[in-house]
């Protein structure tokens, strides 16, 4: 099914004054454990020379891509690229708490939330923008700095601060084979280059090599599922046996 919206972030990163409000409204809205974060707030330091001195913050969480490297390794399909947003998702009732996702991930967006045993990471609030509501983050932003919405739509908030910025940035990163994984949040209104100054990590393999996963975990899943049944039949077997001996 093609997909029907593009969902997106622009970041305004001259307006973002490290408040950090985004942080804690995410953390309070999504339940998220006290050790976890699902966004944050790069401090790139202090830059210049007196009194000419500029500080660059920079808002951050899952580029929910076009080509996500996450969703090419999940083994029990629970991260996937839902049609309708174009948001990555995590089913946390599917997940089986590998961690393959948070190792592909180039740019560290991704916790294994060990408690739970399940993987976790922003999913724009989607039950907030079910009820037309915008992600907490950014109905949070004191700055005005964090824009979400559909970039296909021309005249939506993010559409519009695109056309009027005076410089656009993306993450985005190319597979070893070309591909590009497609992030989908854009970064305006900076001279400092953020791609080096963030340094996301490369996917290491191209997409087909990072589909082994979806092959090798049901195998060895099903290996042990099996295994599991030969004994149990095994078991049953030898108790009615056991039984039929006991009568005679
Ligand atoms: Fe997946 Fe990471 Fe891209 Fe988010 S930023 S879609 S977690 S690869």
């Amino acid at each position: 099914m093609p997909q029907i919206n593009h969902y997106g972030f622009v970041i305004d990163v001259s307006r973002c004054i490290d408040c950090r409000a985004c942080l804690v409204a995410c953390s309070v809205e999504n339940d998220v454990p006290f050790n976890y974060t699902r966004i944050w707030v790069h401090d790139l330091g202090v830059e210049g020379q007196f009194p000419q001195l500029k500080r660059t913050f920079v808002p951050y969480n899952c580029m929910h891509c076009d080509h996500p490297p996450c969703v090419e390794v999940c083994a029990s399909g629970a991260t996937y690229k839902d049609t309708v947003s174009g948001l990555v998702m995590v089913d946390q009732e599917a997940c089986i708490g590998c961690g393959f996702c948070v190792e592909a991930c180039p740019y560290d967006v991704r916790y294994l939330d060990e408690k739970r045993g399940v993987v976790d990471k922003c999913n724009a609030c989607v039950q907030r923008l079910a009820v037309g509501r915008e992600p907490a983050c950014v109905a949070t932003c004191l700055g005005g700095s964090r824009m979400f919405g559909d970039l296909n739509d021309p005249n939506s908030e993010v559409s519009i601060a695109l056309q009027q910025a005076s410089s656009i940035q993306s993450l985005t990163m190319e597979y070893k084979d070309g591909q590009a994984t497609g992030a989908n949040i854009y970064y305006i209104n900076t001279n400092v280059d953020l791609y080096s100054r963030l340094e996301p990590h490369p996917p290491q393999y191209t997409l087909a090599e990072q589909s082994w996963g979806k092959v090798f975990i049901p195998a060895v899943l099903a290996g042990i599922g099996a295994a599991a049944l030969a004994q149990a039949v095994m078991f049953t077997k030898q108790l009615i046996q056991g039984e039929s001996e006991f009568e005679d």
